[in-house]
């Protein structure tokens, strides 16, 4: 028996398992992979709050002054690194694009700067000459996804929560309508709570609940260079979210280009070991893709150019019709939250996203304000109202 069960081990529901044995829960963490198996291993792993949608702001702005501290307080390192986010303007309608969402977001309290040509390029040799001028907000950054899950997932296995890989959940049950238990393809788990952290594998398991997240799995290519020296210390993209990339500490880049429809099937095979750790679905990109996203990263950031491609993947995106995610307990069915529909943006919020479904499901108010994240909104919802943006 768990007080709680928190299905998937990516950054949220890590973060969720870990806040909740902080404060005494009995909490099981289940993957059917492993820490960081899938969004939160493909990621770019930029942490930013720039660009965000109003409703997000808060969270992101919560989640940064989380991550300042984070390898303090989970004991284990994150990689993470505070230098800026620029985001970049290749042409005069990208600059009055920018120079509009500066304008907005200062008056929401951030600290973003519009900069010109030269003082671009003082900031950021690395990025190609003829780019026009950029956003910066000097309090983004970035970190290593798969450290950082790890270090949730290991301090949460400290704190008491147990934990269980390689194993899925395959349903929910319920008695008198409130969450009992879950059946996982290893036998039964008693429970009072299920947290449901799952990325864009999530509906499954709610349809028979009469439960569903519009999420439509949306595609992205990411690559990965071997280590170079050290050039780029921003995220950067371009404004037009065509493509966006970082440099990691250890001196590989990291980038992508946009997201688009994914046509394969989430029926996926078992995933397989390497060394200690099960890692997830791998989905192989087109090479037309790589070579589009090389030229057009290379385009921005010429070093790029000259160093070997080590690695590249596809990375699926549990994308909602506004690009917010769903974050909630419904109270169709006590017992039971939702994290999911992160669209893109969850890995800088996983801190946060771990508080809240945290204080969800020992059913208290969370400290930071969800209502826009309520699955209720897609009722009245006919058209997208945003667009999928990646910028790091
Ligand atoms: C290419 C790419 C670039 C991105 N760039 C950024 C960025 O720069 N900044 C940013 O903030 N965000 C970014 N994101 C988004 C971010 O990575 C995700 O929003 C975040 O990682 C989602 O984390 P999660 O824990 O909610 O989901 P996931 O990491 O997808 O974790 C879900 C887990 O649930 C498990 N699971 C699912 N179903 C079951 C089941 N039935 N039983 C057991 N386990 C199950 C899966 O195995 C998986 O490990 C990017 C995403 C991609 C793909």
């Amino acid at each position: 028996m768990a007080d709680v069960v928190v299905v998937g081990a990516g950054i949220s529901g890590a973060a969720t398992a870990y806040n909740l044995a902080m404060s005494g829960v009995s909490v099981t963490l289940i993957d059917r992979w492993g820490p960081a198996a899938m969004a939160s291993g493909w990621t770019l792993a930029g942490v930013r709050q720039s660009g965000r949608h109003a409703a997000e702001l808060p969270l992101a702005q919560a989640a940064v002054a989380d991550w300042e501290g984070l390898a303090e307080t989970l004991d284990a390192p994150t990689h993470y690194t505070q230098q800026g986010n620029l985001r970049l303007a290749r042409t005069e309608a990208h600059l009055a694009q920018l120079t509009a969402m500066v304008a907005g977001q200062r008056d929401a309290g951030l600290d973003l700067v519009m900069l010109d040509q030269a003082a671009l390029h003082d900031r950021a040799p690395a990025i190609a000459p003829d780019v026009l001028g950029a956003s910066f907000c000097a309090t983004d950054g970035h970190a290593d996804p798969h450290a950082t899950v790890a270090a949730f997932v290991a301090a949460a296995e400290r704190a008491g929560a147990v934990l269980r890989f390689g194993e899925a959940v395959v349903a929910i049950e319920t008695e008198a309508g409130r969450v009992s238990a879950v059946r996982t393809t290893g036998g039964r788990i008693a429970c009072g709570g299920v947290v449901l952290a799952t990325g864009v594998m999530g509906n499954a398991l709610l349809a028979p609940l009469g439960l569903s997240v519009p999420m439509v799995p949306r595609a992205v290519t990411l690559l990965r260079t071997a280590p170079v020296a050290p050039v780029l210390a921003q995220v950067v993209g371009i404004a037009d979210a065509s493509c966006a990339g970082r440099q990691e500490v250890d001196g590989r880049f990291r980038f992508t280009g946009a997201g688009a429809p994914f046509t394969g099937t989430l029926d996926f095979p078992q995933g397989a070991w390497i060394g200690d750790r099960r890692v997830g679905p791998r989905l192989m990109p087109k090479v037309g893709d790589v070579a589009r996203i090389a030229q057009m990263f290379g385009a921005l950031v010429p070093a790029t150019l000259d160093a070997t491609l080590d690695e590249s993947w596809v990375g699926l995106i549990d994308s909602t019709p506004d690009a917010l995610p769903v974050i909630e307990a419904p109270a169709a069915v006590p017992g039971l939250v939702l994290g999911m529909g992160f669209s893109g943006h969850g890995f800088c919020l996983g801190p946060v996203t771990g508080r809240i479904l945290a204080a969800l499901a020992r059913e208290e108010p969370p400290n930071l304000p969800i209502d826009a994240f309520r699955l209720k909104r897609f009722a009245t919802q006919s058209a997208p109202a945003e667009p999928l943006t990646l910028h790091g």
